[in-house]
């Protein structure tokens, strides 16, 4: 049976307006047009980029491996249609800068035409390490945004005898509904996924072995989904259904992790290393699809909303479609559109114009009006720390955003900096409109570019040091050699000398 910690705590965070109501009640879209062309970025993960394996000018099928993935942390990428390669090259990236990608371009054939699959009659039969290795085939990765390979995930819930597998339904984040209307239309398929996720940790070992319960947890404002959970997890003893508070942000992983076990998770550790391991309801409904029927992860349900949108949705789309075409099938009004977001307006990431592809990471994407926009006109801090009360990291916004104003940096890092999770409850509930969570972004690329400049320059000077040395070296070396042909020389003339003065 499963126990739940009695007095759960929540730290931190905001009531967010949520923005969900109208799309989160419409059915899901599944006759998004088939895009002629689509931009499959290499890096779509946590990790190595994918390393291409297909020529420009080959034909490929729906489904087929098209960039395998490099190392441990890494993930491949699947033909999201069938078609011809048009080109391998570097296109902008879904990311504020924008900066180029290695991407690849498949122009789409109409034809949808699938490879061979490898289905599994019983996929219960398969062993644990046979699952994890399929699911890392089928390129799927954490789909709440982390992005990091499931497969990974289940093989370290192997390897530290997890006991709890949380499945993460919380979906805090305002205007997101895509993991709601999942979770509403296709219950069923995510329960088989979560099952599949418990066999794929399962320790065989018969000494260590453990049993592993899982929880999903929903936040108490989807209430038919978790309706529809409840009832499709009925069946499974060791699947419970829960929901919990609507605090924004729920879906952090130390949070719910907090929240649902009572255990914090250490600085620096993992949650396997304390016996519990997190996944995403959308993840759980990609594995049950690449178990049962041998289907890579080719696209997702996104979330299409704000105020420029006329025909906001959850629609599913294929990875690599433009946003620009979502915008023409959402029938957004581009004039008004103020900022778009990829995710959340909380964590999510501005994007500098719609010509950019979705990927795995893009749970939504929003078309902001001004109105939606948080006010800017900045107001001196009144040291009223609402900022501290809402901060789920127990950090102390105000003091870290003073250092970083003074440049003070190594003083944010040392009061913390490093634990922000950029969730941006500080500005949100500032009354002063400080963009204080603006301040930690930037500031902790610094802090990284000012480690990788540090590294740098160490590493050169190792190199220098150790060049000088074997300068060094070398210079002693001739120094010997030359002292002793000196004195091989002294001794052959003394030698001389002796044999002409016997003559
Ligand atoms: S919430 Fe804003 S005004 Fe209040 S203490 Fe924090 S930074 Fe200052
Ligand atoms: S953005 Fe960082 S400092 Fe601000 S509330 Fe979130 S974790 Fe705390």
């Amino acid at each position: 049976m499963l126990s739940f910690f009695k007095t759960p705590r929540i730290r931190g965070g905001v009531h967010a307006e949520e923005h969900k109501t109208a799309t989160a009640a419409l059915p899901i879209v599944s006759n998004f047009p088939l895009p002629k062309k689509l931009y499959i970025p290499l890096q779509q993960h946590v990790g190595k980029p994918a390393e291409p394996i297909i020529m420009v000018g080959e034909k490929v099928l729906k489904g087929q491996l098209l960039a395998y993935s490099q190392g441990l942390i890494s993930a491949p990428v699947h033909a999201p249609s069938s078609g011809i390669i048009v080109d391998v090259n570097d296109y902008p990236a879904p990311h504020p800068s924008a900066l180029p990608i290695r991407t690849i371009v498949l122009e789409t054939d109409g034809m949808d035409e699938w490879m061979e699959t490898q289905v599994a009659p019983d996929p219960f039969k398969l062993n644990p390490e046979e699952i994890s290795f399929r699911v890392g085939a089928a390129g799927i990765v954490g789909l709440g945004g982390a992005t990091f390979p499931t497969a990974v995930k289940l093989n370290m819930g192997r390897e530290n005898h997890v006991d709890t597998l949380i499945i993460n339904g919380s979906e805090c984040e305002p205007y997101l509904c895509c993991d709601d209307r999942l979770m509403q239309e296709r219950a069923e398929q995510i329960i088989d996924g979560v099952r599949l996720m418990l066999r794929g940790m399962e320790n065989t070992d018969a000494i260590n072995r453990v049993s592993t319960n899982a929880v999903v947890a929903i936040e108490d404002n989807k209430p038919q989904a978790y309706v529809a959970m409840r009832a499709a997890a009925e069946p499974y003893a060791q699947i419970k259904v829960i929901q919990i508070p609507t605090r924004y942000p729920m879906g952090w992983d130390r949070q719910l992790i907090r929240y649902v076990t009572g255990k914090e998770v250490p600085v620096g550790c993992r949650s396997s290393e304390i016996g519990v391991t997190i996944h995403n309801v959308g993840t759980a409904y990609a594995v049950h699809k690449a178990i049962r029927y041998g289907q890579p992860l080719l696209g997702r349900v996104v979330t299409v909303a704000g105020g420029a949108v006329k025909r906001p949705m959850n629609v599913e789309v294929l990875f690599g479609t433009l946003i620009s075409e979502l915008f023409d099938f959402c029938e957004v009004n581009k004039e008004e559109i103020a900022r778009i977001i990829m995710g959340g307006p909380m964590m999510g990431d501005s994007l500098p114009h719609a010509g950019l592809p979705t990927v795995k990471a893009t749970s939504g994407i929003l078309a902001l009006t001004q109105s939606e926009l948080k006010n800017t006109d900045e107001q001196p801090c009144i040291r009223c720390a609402s900022c501290v009360s809402v901060c789920p990291a127990g950090l102390r916004p105000l003091d870290m955003a003073n250092n970083i104003r003074i440049n003070q940096l190594d003083a944010a890092v040392d009061i913390g900096l490093k634990d922000c999770i950029s969730c941006g409850c500080c500005s949100y509930i500032c009354p002063s409109n400080i963009p204080l969570v603006q301040h930690f972004k930037y500031a902790s690329g610094e802090v990284v570019a000012r480690q990788q400049a540090q590294h740098k320059s160490e590493q050169t000077k190792k190199l220098i040091d150790a060049r000088n040395a074997r300068m060094e070296r070398i210079a002693q070396q001739q120094r010997e050699e030359e002292l002793a042909r000196i004195a091989a020389k002294a001794e052959r003339e003394r030698l001389k000398a002796e044999q002409e003065a016997l003559v």
